[in-house]
């Protein structure tokens, strides 16, 4: 792919008017820059721009290259390292695309699930915590009444961590527990251990 097509393919009319300090408003209107406007009359689809005033029209590239008094091959190198466009590099406006939704589409779940096992966790360690609990101090401790004490404030923090955090904040959390795998140890943790739970509240019943 030539460097004009490349560039044409990846950036879009209003990607460039945004980055050389245009305001864009309602309907994707500007105001003309090669005429003298007081009102947006100037549309930027896509792929090319029109002015309802003077007639103005053109890809990218020649919007670039009107702005800024270049040629057109001029304005494409310019576009390609104002947006980092190499030959070698994929472009970093395509790599923002579709990548980038699916990207954030599949952290948003894995975040999601993340937050649903913490809360699974929390609400088995209060259980447990209350269900557990020796009835005398002489009795042996029971293993789930002590993963209650050990974890039940971080998982706590946990919980209201991932509660108030925004997204971004959010991945960064399930960056981290995958990177010490803690979130696998979470999904054991939160995954279903609850036959142990039906034969404890008999038992306490009983
Ligand atoms: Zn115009």
């Amino acid at each position: 792919m030539s460097l004009f097509e490349t560039i044409k393919e990846t950036v879009t009319v209003g990607q460039a008017a945004e980055y050389y300090g245009m305001k864009i408003g309602r309907n994707n209107m500007i105001c003309c820059p090669f005429h003298n406007d007081h009102y947006p009359s100037m549309k930027l689809n896509t792929t090319y721009y029109y002015c309802f005033g003077c007639g103005a029209t053109g890809d990218v590239i020649q919007f670039v290259a009107n702005l800024f008094g270049l040629s057109n091959y001029e304005a494409a190198k310019k576009i390609a390292v104002d947006f980092g466009i190499t030959p070698d590099n994929p472009p970093v406006i395509a790599a923002l695309k579709k990548p980038e939704y699916m990207e954030t589409k599949s952290r948003q779940k894995e975040l999601h699930e993340c937050q649903k096992m913490v809360c699974e966790y929390l609400h088995r360690l209060e259980k447990w915590k209350a269900l557990y609990a020796p009835e005398r101090p002489d009795l042996p401790m029971d293993e789930r009444f002590e993963e209650a004490c050990e974890n039940l404030s971080y998982i706590e923090y946990l919980a209201d961590y991932l509660t108030f955090a925004d997204e971004e904040e959010g991945f960064e959390v399930v960056k981290s527990m995958k990177e010490t795998g803690y979130l696998e140890d979470l999904k054991y943790l939160s995954g279903s251990r609850d036959e142990e739970d039906v034969y404890a509240e008999e038992a306490k019943a009983a």
